[in-house]
């Protein structure tokens, strides 16, 4: 994972264990600045955020961090202003800054070091959500579109009907799109008609750690036989159980139990069940058994439907012309959606000033990439690529596997990702109709080689001047 992507993640669980109000007061406009040796720093707005996120929030943060990085030691926060937030090769500058001025808050081990009011809090917010049912997400609140309409279908007929239609239920799809809205929903829609029903919704990375924290406690039985009670079993984010053999061997005894007794199971990932790499047979075909339904980009139709949502939940009016603007350039997933309409609700109120075309064009300025600013065209670095590594625009498209062809494609995803804000279905169809899959790997590989290898940033910083100076 990379830092985008572990805050993204962790973002997705605090939100689940904090009020809307104050996820989206305290949380809007943050990121993971660098993360090295255990050692994370997050970018915060300003000192108030700082403050809560440090004294207050500590814990969640922690835990959520940990949730999906197990080697996460230490958190602290810095005031950043978002102009710089890292970009591609601007990390290691920024690096540096944080490294110089980052104020040691010394969250070592939350478990033992924080304060009362936060250890206190945790332990009521774990009660009030045993099941970790958020009621937030409902079917109500869930708009339908042409990319979801079979997830959420599938999902609903699950919700009234458990153990019967669908078992297991298995949904895929990218970041923010939707899954761990349509999971809750169906634990609330079941709790709704019956509240004496046995629900469960865990996160797979939690679920794995709670396991290990029963082996350590020798209380591997209880684990079970609390999981063996259960009607309904969500299990979010299943990607996660890559490489842990040891939970998905627990897990499969789990899953079997429950599915020999007709008890629903709905799993979510990021990807089919045969593209989760180390996935152990026995369980990919088990998952396999059942219904496998995705959930795609949403198109500039349902984004706009979303956006409208959204902004009536916040009793806020966008017009026709503001909404489109705002769905046609943030269109990578909802939750960017969400975090612009956030932003531009913030930036009214803060300015008081109507959210006209022009405002909102704007506010969101700074988040829509310096690459879409400037007009340039997928094509455009399709043609520089093949120029500077000199291949043939047909090679670099086609399904060629030598080194250097393989290289210069995924230097050209790279881009088209982090300079034109393009998605990654998008960037999959600019090369012959790749999977989204290999246009995600491509970033998040070039992302990592550029840490590390200098040739790497060498590349991709001319080749940004090249496109640039079109
Ligand atoms: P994922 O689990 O796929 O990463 P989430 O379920 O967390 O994504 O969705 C991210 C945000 O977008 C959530 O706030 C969710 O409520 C919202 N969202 C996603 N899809 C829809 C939709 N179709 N209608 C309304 N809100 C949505
Ligand atoms: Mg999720």
């Amino acid at each position: 994972m990379n830092n985008t992507e572990l805050w993204q993640a962790a973002l997705g669980e605090i939100e689940l264990s904090i009020s809307k109000a104050n996820f989206s007061t305290w949380f809007k406009n943050t990121t993971i600045l660098s993360r090295e040796n255990g050692k994370v720093v997050i970018g915060v707005p300003n000192g108030f955020a700082k403050e809560w996120l440090e004294n207050k929030y500590n814990t969640f943060i922690f835990r959520a961090l940990r949730n999906f990085q197990e080697d996460i030691k230490e958190i602290s926060c810095i005031i950043y202003n978002l102009d710089q937030a890292p970009q591609g090769n601007e990390i290691k500058k920024i690096d540096s800054i944080a490294h110089a001025v980052a104020i040691p808050s010394g969250i070592t081990n939350p478990y033992s070091h924080v304060s009362q009011s936060a250890n206190t809090q945790a332990a009521s917010v774990q009660k009030a959500y045993e099941n970790n049912i958020n009621h937030r997400y409902t079917f109500e609140n869930f708009i339908i579109g042409e990319n979801n309409e079979l997830a959420r279908a599938a999902c609903y007929a699950v919700s009234q009907n458990l153990g019967k239609v669908y078992n297991p239920l298995f949904i895929y799809g990218g970041v923010g799109l939707g899954k761990t809205h349509l999971l809750q929903s169906i634990g609330n829609e079941v709790l709704e008609k019956d509240p004496a029903k046995k629900i469960k919704y865990i996160a797979t990375e939690r679920f794995a750690n709670e396991l290990i924290d029963s082996i350590r406690n020798q209380t591997v039985n209880d684990f079970k036989a609390a999981y063996s009670a259960i009607d309904l079993l969500i299990i979010d984010d299943v990607q996660f159980l890559e490489k842990k053999e040891k939970t998905q061997m627990e897990f499969f005894h789990i899953f079997n139990a429950l599915y020999q007794i007709n008890k629903q199971i709905v799993i979510s990932s990021d990807r089919p069940p045969k593209a989760i790499a180390t996935l152990e047979d026995r369980l990919r075909s088990r998952f396999e058994g059942g219904m496998i339904a995705d959930i795609g980009q949403p198109d500039l139709e349902t984004r706009m439907a979303i956006l409208k949502t959204k902004a009536a939940e916040k009793n806020f009016y966008l017009d026709e012309e503001a909404l489109r603007f705002i769905a046609e350039n943030v269109k990578n997933n909802i939750r960017e959606l969400e975090g612009a309409l956030n932003r531009i609700v913030a930036a009214c109120e803060f300015n008081n000033k109507l959210p006209t075309l022009k405002f909102v064009q704007q506010a969101l300025s700074e988040i829509i990439s310096a690459g879409k600013k400037k007009g340039v065209q997928p094509q455009n670095v399709i043609d520089a690529v093949s120029q500077y590594f000199n291949i043939p625009i047909k090679e670099l498209i086609e399904k060629g596997r030598k080194k250097e062809i393989s290289y210069a494609r995924q230097i050209a995803m790279y881009i088209m990702r982090s300079e034109l804000n393009a998605s990654y279905p998008g960037i999959g169809s600019q090369f012959g109709g790749r999977d989204h899959t290999t246009a995600m790997h491509a970033y998040e590989k070039v992302s990592k080689d550029m840490e590390n290898n200098e040739k790497v940033k060498e590349d991709v910083s001319i080749l940004k001047e090249k496109i640039y100076s079109l």
